[in-house]
């Protein structure tokens, strides 16, 4: 094979892969576009009553956790991030700092 034919066909072989690169990469675009519609409906379908019921709700969780770490601290318990589960030995200022946070 002469050099130049040589030099044609490595090129040739360079562009059919960059075409079956540019094949798949369509593909992939094509499912991410549908990927994109598909997620678009999805949002659309929450209604805002269900998005209020969850806020109303997550509000509802916080308040209750809160209660519950005011409960365990009341018990003899520490709440703080320090020394969290572990008995309180009189009061502890960041488990009362913690507290007050919330
Ligand atoms: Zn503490």
């Amino acid at each position: 094979m002469g050099q130049f034919t040589q030099a044609i066909s490595e090129i040739e072989d360079h562009l059919g892969r960059l075409l079956d690169e540019i094949k798949s990469l369509r593909q992939y675009v094509q499912y991410l576009e549908e990927e994109n519609i598909k997620l678009k409906r999805q949002i659309c379908a929450v209604s805002e009553a269900d998005t209020e019921r969850v806020q109303k709700n997550a509000a509802k969780i916080q308040k209750e956790a809160h209660e519950n770490l005011e409960r365990l601290y009341l018990e003899g318990f520490h709440v703080c991030h320090l020394y969290f589960g572990e008995q309180l030995d009189g009061p502890c200022l960041f488990c009362t700092a913690f507290l007050k946070k919330d």
